[in-house]
């Protein structure tokens, strides 16, 4: 089968892009490299079942593909705010009305990479998908938070009015190698500054929290929610219930490293959400999935992989 897998060269997509070729697929990573890099699929290029395609995904896109993961867009808040604002926006809304498109004019399913923050600064504890959120639509975040919304909203009008499969799964923090040194995450942002030997850096008073999924499980449930009947559309939270504080991760990657850097109090970014958590009662009753990697252990391999990659 053609698989079409856009943002193939991030750090999920191309996790993503090795996982379909080694069941056997023709994979086609289109990227436009603004958070990708070629580094990240570089072993994947000798596959003869392997295409890139350069592009922006708001361009039209000449492929025929029965199936479509759409994972183009920055993810990570530096990359996305600010000066990126409205090419996120657009990536988000036009990206999902062009692969929706595509997905119509082939007969193929669409995935749509979603997100926790759909749910925005959440009031509810932990997130159910039945969760309507609680976005700031004029804040730095919305760009990504409402481009996201508005993306699912074009997914269920063309299941709804197009009888396009789709298949919407909101992403909970997930980290893991491939992430870029420069990412701007927290995991990776912790883990090369431990290894660095420079300050780890916590917004606000650190209380805050996430919970976090390593990178093989997560590619496990974009799979089977592609493989799962056409009825089931979602969206299904797609996360690790494990919840920590970001002092509790930094204390954490601190003993894993074994490094002495020290921690320092940094200002909290405008509308960081308080509190997250996915309530994944729906992913384990629709495609029988839970996570499987603790904490503990996806860090350490994330910590080896930034130990080969900047030679520390
Ligand atoms: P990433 O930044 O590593 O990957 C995104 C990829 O999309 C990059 O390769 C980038 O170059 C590409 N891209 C960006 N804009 C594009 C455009 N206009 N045209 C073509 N390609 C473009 O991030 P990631 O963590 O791999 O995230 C992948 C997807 O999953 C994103 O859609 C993101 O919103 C979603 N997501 C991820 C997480 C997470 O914790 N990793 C959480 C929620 C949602
Ligand atoms: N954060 C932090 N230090 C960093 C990077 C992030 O304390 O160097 C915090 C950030 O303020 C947020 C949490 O870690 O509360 C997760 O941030 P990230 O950017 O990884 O993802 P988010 O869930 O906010 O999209």
């Amino acid at each position: 089968m053609t698989i079409l897998i856009t943002g193939g060269a991030g750090f999920l997509g191309s996790h993503l892009c090795a996982r379909l070729l080694s069941a056997g697929h023709e994979v086609i990573c289109l990227d436009n490299f603004y958070t990708g890099s070629m580094e990240n699929i570089a072993a994947l290029t000798t596959n003869p079942q392997f295409r890139v395609i350069d592009q922006d995904v708001i361009e039209p896109i000449d492929v025929n593909a029965k199936q479509i993961y759409n994972l183009a867009c920055p993810a990570s808040p530096v990359h996305y705010q600010g000066k990126a604002a409205i090419d996120t926006m657009k990536t988000s809304v036009l990206g999902a009305l062009n692969v929706l498109e595509l997905a119509a004019f082939n007969k193929a399913t669409l995935l749509q990479a979603s997100t926790s923050e759909v749910y925005g600064d959440p009031a509810v504890h932990p997130q159910p998908e039945s969760y309507w959120g609680n976005v700031n639509p004029i804040g730095p975040r919305a760009c990504y938070d409402e481009g996201k919304r508005a993306a699912e909203t074009l997914c269920f009008d063309y299941n709804r009015h197009r009888g396009v499969d789709v298949k919407v799964m909101r992403i909970f923090n997930t980290y893991g190698p491939h992430m870029h040194p420069n990412d701007g995450r927290v995991v990776s942002n912790f883990i090369v500054q431990a290894l660095r030997g420079e300050d780890i850096t916590i917004y606000g008073d650190g209380t805050q929290t996430r919970s976090f999924c390593y990178v093989s499980d997560l590619i496990e449930f974009m799979v089977r929610f592609m493989a799962s009947p056409a009825e089931v559309i979602g969206p299904i939270n797609a996360g690790n219930p494990g919840e920590y504080t970001m002092i509790e991760l930094a204390e954490a990657v601190l003993k894993l490293t074994g490094s002495t850097s020290k921690i320092v109090w940094r200002p909290l970014p405008v509308d960081d959400p308080k509190q997250r958590r996915p309530d994944i009662t729906k992913a384990g009753d629709l495609l029988g999935w839970k996570p499987t990697v603790p904490l503990e252990d996806g860090l350490k391999e994330t910590i080896a992989y930034f130990r080969k990659k900047l030679g520390a």
